[in-house]
């Protein structure tokens, strides 16, 4: 038995996106830029996949440009702004691949959530070159206030980035931002895919070709392409979840669920208990649960997570990001084995 409780870290391809990733491998080989019919035919491809993605976020198709994933497209946005005079401006609580630009960090509260004030006084200022926030915390799952954010950078004429990678096919949330980084494999979609949706021009990451609009030059990983875009068609309606039982038994065997009483995504639970997260997520996987201690880029490093640590927590907590079909009650009932077991070994 396998209950994989690690949606966050990457989520398996759902059925319709490997079909549709096969079918391209088979007929959309072609190069995408070539003139002939094949070449034609598997560029109508890419472009169908990009229309798809923009109608998920709400942009015109010629402002999604495809990269290798989340990663990448905060390094090509935030090394462009590292390139101009203005400072970057990051929350403390973002994923590693932005906050290493980051030449300020805005500090959050006790639940992760950032603090507008702040903000507003740092773009007052006059000092700030970009504004980075992410939707969704992919450690807590805790959910920022993005419309007030772009709302209040617009105020003062910065750019505002969002870093969207981990609310798609869980909610459904509109993100207003001039820039949006998305990545396929957290939404069902194939790994080494993803995108970053350019409201504003900026330096081209790539050249030497006229794929992305010159801006992201190389010929075009058109399965890959073609599996983010049926995924991001599919969670335009997300899934449901009900993790208020897991929430229970947490609280029962004596954990503290991170981030509790604000908004969260409504499958991930990450806490706290008295035993070490990484002795937990170990004795779950012997029992097939498979959990995480926080982020997959941070698990295995020594260091608290910056995430708990921007929350005022210290400690290893245990997250589990359920996906649609993760089987909550047995879930719950290996949670209790496993810790009872524990904490009867440590008397
Ligand atoms: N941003 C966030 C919020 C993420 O959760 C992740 C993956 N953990 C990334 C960026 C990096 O994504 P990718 O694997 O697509 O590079």
């Amino acid at each position: 038995m396998k209950l994989y409780c690690d949606y966050n870290a990457t989520t398996p391809m759902r059925k319709e996106v490997f079909n549709a990733v096969v079918d391209a491998m088979k007929r959309f080989w072609g190069n995408s830029f070539s003139p002939h019919s094949l070449g034609r035919e598997s560029g109508i491809a890419v472009e169908n996949a990009r229309e798809k993605v923009a109608k998920l976020v709400s942009c015109p198709a010629r402002s999604v440009r495809f990269t290798s994933g989340a990663t990448e497209s905060n390094s090509w946005l935030l090394s462009h702004y590292q390139r101009r005079e203005k400072r970057i401006m990051v929350s403390a609580v973002e994923h590693p691949s932005v906050l290493q630009y980051g030449d300020c960090q805005l500090s959050t509260d006790e639940n992760g959530v950032i603090r507008l004030e702040l903000l507003e006084r740092e773009l007052n200022t006059g000092t700030v070159g970009i504004v980075s926030v992410m939707a969704a915390n992919n450690e807590t799952g805790v959910i920022q206030p993005i419309q007030e954010i772009f709302q209040c950078c617009q105020r003062y004429g910065v750019p505002f980035h969002c870093d969207a990678s981990q609310i798609y096919s869980k909610i459904s949330m509109p993100v207003a931002a001039d820039f949006i980084t998305l990545s396929a494999h957290k939404f069902g979609g194939p790994k080494g895919v993803g995108a970053l949706v350019l409201n504003r021009e900026i330096d081209a990451l790539l050249q030497g070709g006229p794929q992305e609009r010159g801006s992201r030059a190389g010929t075009h990983n058109i399965p890959a392409i073609v599996g983010m875009g049926v995924a991001a068609s599919l969670c335009e309606t997300p899934y449901r979840f009900d993790t208020l039982p897991l929430e229970k038994q947490i609280c029962k065997l004596g954990g503290r669920v991170l981030g509790s009483n604000v908004n969260r995504l409504p499958n991930t639970v990450s806490a706290l208990f008295s035993t070490p997260g990484d002795l937990v997520v170990f004795a779950l996987d012997l029992r097939g649960v498979q959990a995480s201690t926080g982020s997959a880029c941070s698990s295995g490093a020594s260091q608290d997570s910056h995430v708990l640590r921007a929350m005022g927590e210290a400690g290893t907590p245990v997250r589990f990001s359920l996906g649609p079909d993760t089987d909550i009650v047995t879930l719950c009932d290996i949670l209790e084995d496993v810790l009872t077991s524990m904490e009867a070994e440590c008397v």
